[in-house]
């Protein structure tokens, strides 16, 4: 099938085709989704096979308001006040599931189901065009970088879906805020996003738990943190250290004979670049958002050049930084310096 580039003038052709279980992309404020009308049972299962997304990774279900108690098993308090103040936007909340709402396959087999209002007016028309929620998973194929243009959806899935939105690029360019409601001990971050601890608290009281940054020793929180994601074919070493660490890494490769790709802050690479066969730029190194949004393009780009290996630089933890890295953790094969053991 030939893959269709919608705008704001076509939508009502795209919302037909989702009606009838076709799968559509989206632009959001975060990455691109992928989206299919999540009554269709057919229509998500296709979602997951052209996705190659594990069948037990389960989807999140976009809507176009903030009236969803059609749509779960009951509303917790915490989230009115939750929907209140950032939808739209990119907070997910985990809800007890209602039978025979959604298609069997959205949940993966889970009593909960996710729901997220995207901040993009485009795909709030497409969502209310089409009638009912639409599935949205990262309009890629598992495991790579998620898209953050339309271009990039193209490059992984043409000829495999019916066409896709174009937005332009989006704004903030990892994935949403994960938060569970249904947890028994309190409100729990599944997966950080731009939606921090910092400013869910002073809403709902004391997170019972957080996802911190990946950890192999601990058991993935959310589903789908298990899997190996946004990694490009070469490997990635994420450089957490001085001057002196770089210089390290890259005499190290350099003698082996690798061409060096570095992902890195406008600073870093105005020491090292000569050392690359090809740079990224991620920014200024005191804006973690504009690091955040560049961080999937730039893992794509490189990816693509003939270099053997890809050192990116880490940045702090504060604010945006803990999803930025999380995402940038789980990217990485290798970390440098190697923590030392407590
Ligand atoms: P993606 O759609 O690729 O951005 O990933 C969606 C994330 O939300 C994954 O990490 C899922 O595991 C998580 N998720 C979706 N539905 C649920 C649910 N019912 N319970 C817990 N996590 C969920
Ligand atoms: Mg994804």
């Amino acid at each position: 099938m030939e893959t269709k580039i919608y705008d704001a003038s076509t939508i009502d052709e795209a919302a037909e085709l989702l009606k009838v279980g076709e799968l559509i992309a989206f632009p959001t404020e975060t990455v691109y989704g992928l989206g299919a009308i999540a009554s269709n049972d057919e229509a998500v299962k296709n979602v997951y096979k052209v996705k190659g997304r594990p069948s037990d990774n389960p989807l999140i279900v976009h809507v176009s308001d903030r009236k969803i108690a059609q749509y779960v098993a009951f509303v917790p308090q915490q989230a009115e006040a939750l929907m209140e103040a950032f939808w739209p936007g990119p907070l997910t909340l985990i809800f007890p599931m209602k039978e025979g709402v959604f298609a069997p396959t959205v949940t993966a087999g889970h009593n909960t189901v996710a729901l997220r209002m995207p901040a993009q007016e485009q795909t709030l028309e497409l969502i209310r065009k089409t009638g009912f929620p639409l599935v949205g998973p990262s309009a890629n194929t598992s495991g790579k970088p998620s898209p953050t243009t339309a271009q990039h959806v193209l490059h992984d899935l043409s000829g495999k879906i019916a066409g896709i939105l174009d937005g332009g690029e989006t704004q903030i360019g990892l994935e949403s805020t994960v938060l569970d409601l249904t947890n028994a001990d309190g409100p729990v971050i599944l997966r950080p996003g731009a939606i921090t601890e910092v400013q869910l608290e002073p809403i709902i009281g004391k997170l019972a738990g957080s996802a911190q940054t990946t950890n192999e020793a601990e058991a993935p929180k959310a589903p789908g943190m298990k899997y190996q994601h946004y990694a490009p074919a070469q490997p990635v070493i994420l450089i957490d250290g001085t001057a002196a660490d770089w210089e390290g890494v890259i005499e190290e490769y350099r003698g082996k004979g690798k061409a060096i790709g570095i992902l890195a802050s406008e600073e870093q690479l105005a020491v090292h670049k000569a050392a690359a066969r090809a740079t990224y730029s991620l920014g200024l190194k005191d804006d973690v958002a504009a690091a955040s949004q560049r961080l999937y393009a730039g893992l794509r780009y490189l990816d693509e050049q003939p270099i053997d290996v890809i050192l990116a630089e880490a940045y702090d933890l504060s604010g945006l930084g803990k999803a930025f890295m999380n995402r940038l953790e789980k990217a990485a094969s290798s970390k440098y310096p190697k923590k030392q053991a407590k």
